[in-house]
């Protein structure tokens, strides 16, 4: 059912849409949240070009031609989704931000009904990605692997299938604006920050045209780096580990000694010195494997490099 809608032109609404490579879809979402957004609210319309290589950034000029209250941000190379993100929210003027993704998988239809519940006094409105049974088999899987890992490392709640698309409202985008974290993990801060939180499910669409840019390695990287930025489990679980194999090790010591004293027998056995060897070698170097990520990411952290920058905007 259709609830009945006023004009409430005084509200601002801000969609913030991270683009790379979209040259086809941004025009066809542009027109479709125009659609939706002008009989009622004030609008922004904000895409960040993210060092795309193909005509996405002609199209956004063409769109800001045509009207005025569409944005463009246009990075100086690839600085990543999150990046894109993080840009959009640091510029949006509106009373709240709506994030999502260029490609029409994200159904604007939804806007109206993510606007209400914000309306109701919800701060934060998430949507949860009901199972597309077109995505391949891998994907969904990995996806659900993905967020049980995640869930059950970092204490969080994060419901599967939830994605950057979400509304906010700008007293929420305002606390985000202090997160100067390298590679931010939205999902995973949203979802912390608290505040009052709604959830809305929605079949994703099909891609509409291009390819997804989250290939395995991006989908890994991003995994591991929502993990590591949201817990330390990692490293309690090495420090266990060591200390277990640590106390094995000791009795087996203590059982050598007593055999030898009490029944004067060697323990004899090469094979299995050497796989104690190389047992303990592979788990040291995965240890410091770990330590070496969260190390890696204080150094990060330490060099304070910005987290993108603007080669050109339509914004002033
Ligand atoms: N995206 C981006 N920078 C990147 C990769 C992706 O801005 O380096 C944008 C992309 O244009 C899209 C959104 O992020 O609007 C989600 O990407 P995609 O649709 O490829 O991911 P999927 O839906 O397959 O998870
Ligand atoms: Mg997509």
């Amino acid at each position: 059912m259709q609830i009945k809608r006023r004009a409430i032109k005084d509200i601002k609404i801000s969609i913030v849409i991270p683009s790379y490579n979209e040259e086809k879809n941004v025009q066809v979402l542009a027109n479709k949240l125009v659609d939706i957004l002008k009989d009622y609210y004030d609008y922004e319309i904000i895409f960040i070009d993210d060092g795309s290589t193909d005509n996405t950034l002609s199209e956004l000029k063409d769109l800001n031609k045509r009207d005025n209250k569409i944005h463009y941000i246009s990075f100086s190379k690839n600085f990543g989704h999150q990046n894109a993100l993080r840009a959009g929210l640091d510029c949006i003027t509106g009373d709240c931000a709506i994030s999502m993704d260029a490609d029409l998988q994200h159904p604007a239809e939804l806007i109206p009904q993510m606007i209400d519940k914000w309306a109701e006094g919800y701060n934060i409105v998430y949507t949860i990605r009901k199972e597309n049974k077109k995505d391949s088999f891998f994907k969904r899987k990995t996806a659900n692997i993905f967020y049980g890992i995640m869930n059950y490392m970092s204490g969080l709640r994060l419901e599967k299938g939830s994605a950057d698309f979400r509304l906010m409202d700008k007293s929420v985008v305002k606390v985000l604006r202090n997160f100067k974290e390298m590679n931010i993990f939205y999902r995973g801060i949203a979802s912390w920050l608290g505040f009052k939180q709604y959830g809305i499910s929605y079949f994703p669409n099909e891609r509409l045209h291009g390819e997804t840019k989250y290939t395995l390695r991006k989908m890994a990287l991003l995994a591991f780096n929502g993990i590591t930025s949201f817990s330390i489990l990692p490293l309690q679980i090495s420090t266990v580990l060591g200390a277990t194999i640590s106390f094995l090790a000791f009795s087996y010591g203590i059982y050598a000694i007593i055999i030898k004293i009490v029944a004067n027998k060697a323990i004899s056995g090469w094979a299995s010195v050497m796989v104690g060897i190389f047992f303990l070698g592979g788990i040291q170097l995965l240890m410091l494997g770990i330590i070496g990520n969260y190390i890696g990411k204080l150094f990060l952290e330490a060099k304070r490099r910005p987290n993108y920058i603007i080669e050109e905007t339509s914004l002033s």
